[in-house]
């Protein structure tokens, strides 16, 4: 799985950003993260600048979506 199978999250309460699976981005809200978090928005690609580029993007995130 690369990364540019993800779409980027955010969690608007924290700010930080998450990884949502492609697959389920088209899907209506809400949407939960690849580490299980929730997400309130879904905004462009993970590996973009409002994803991994972000100031705060998940670790966990990052982490599971590498592999
Ligand atoms: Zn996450």
């Amino acid at each position: 799985m690369s990364t540019s199978d993800h779409a980027a999250g955010r969690d608007q309460g924290t700010g930080r950003t998450h990884a949502v699976l492609r697959s389920t981005a088209d899907l209506p809200a809400p949407w939960a993260a690849i580490c299980g978090a929730s997400v309130d928005v879904v905004q462009g690609r993970w590996d973009g600048p409002r994803g991994l580029g972000a100031a705060d993007p998940c670790p966990d995130c990052r982490r599971l979506a590498e592999d």
